[in-house]
């Protein structure tokens, strides 16, 4: 877990009530011990990286905080069309803390969902014996659901790791924590992502973006240039001059998803231009690479697919 260590960067240093909440976030690497039978692609491994941050802060923090890392939430799974449910889980049976803190934690969580008008599902009894918890489990193309983002709250580490703060009245209290992850694992998060585009990243997203596939090797050293201003525009893009057939590479790089493949022929060279092709097998007027790069590099900026 990361969770000593954003402890330790609260610790650093004396803190009041002013400087709260204080949020340390960090790409953290951890390991679990799965059983080899247990492993699953990239969705269940025994190293990978989470994308911690712990909050710390006063109790009546609680809801604003919760509200802004829901919003995170929101922002992040709309960017890739993903939808998600919510589930509130509530104190289990053997619990340490007093009512009353449980109460303030557990309304803190409902009271923000509810101020969001966010449906949710409440599983009573289902919370960390250190505080209640918020799950956020996406729906993938599959029809399948995974819990990726979760919002933990503690009361107890807080009192374990002596942390404190000095409020407003001069005297010393103690800090409530959140753990929250929004990708949760993002080795997972990539493999949920593989399966909800079905490989077709959109644009924007796809590792290479474009590959110029020259006709011959007569337009070899053209195609090179062309990549040269593509990578020059921020594109991500590379050269397919392997010595196969032009279908096949074309038929290649259609199987590998690369959202465009501009092919390179004499006309092109003659005429400083590219005549592209989507995987969708949409073919496009040759056209300027100028051109080409304005329209790719709009399509990214937009999102548009
Ligand atoms: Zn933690």
């Amino acid at each position: 877990m990361n969770c000593p260590g954003g402890i330790l960067v609260y610790k650093m240093e004396p803190h009041s009530y002013r400087d709260l909440p204080i949020r340390a976030g960090e790409i953290g690497l951890v390991h679990r011990h799965e059983l080899s039978g247990a492993l699953n692609g990239l969705m269940r491994v025994r190293c990978f990286h989470q994308d911690d941050a712990h909050i710390f802060m006063m109790p009546e923090q609680i809801r604003d905080e919760i509200k802004g890392v829901v919003s995170l939430f929101n922002e992040v799974y709309g960017l890739f069309g993903l939808t998600y449910h919510a589930e509130l889980s509530t104190r289990p049976e053997n619990s340490m803390g007093s009512d009353e803190e449980w109460e303030i934690a557990t309304d803190g969580l409902r009271g923000a969902l509810e101020e969001l008008g966010m449906d949710y599902i409440v599983n009573e009894g289902d919370g960390a014996f250190y505080g209640p918890k918020i799950d956020f489990h996406l729906n993938d193309a599959l029809g399948r659901t995974w819990q990726c983002g979760t919002i933990q709250l503690d009361m107890q580490m807080p009192e374990r790791f002596e942390m404190e703060y000095v409020g407003a009245d001069g005297e010393k209290h103690r800090p409530v924590m959140i753990h929250r992850v929004v990708y949760g694992s993002i080795e997972r998060f990539i493999g949920i992502l593989i399966e909800h585009f079905a490989g077709a990243f959109p644009t924007w997203l796809a590792p290479v973006q474009a590959v110029v596939i020259p006709v011959s090797e007569a337009h070899k050293e053209y195609a090179h240039k062309v990549l040269a201003q593509l990578k020059e525009a921020g594109i991500r893009a590379t050269v397919d001059d392997r010595n196969e057939k032009m279908g096949y590479r074309i038929r290649e790089n259609q199987l590998q998803k690369v959202p465009y493949m501009l092919v390179v022929g004499d006309k092109e060279a003659e005429a400083g231009a590219v005549a592209p092709r989507d995987r969708k097998e949409i073919l496009k007027e040759a056209m300027p690479v100028e051109a080409f790069i304005d329209y790719i590099k709009a399509e990214i900026k937009e999102r548009r697919r």
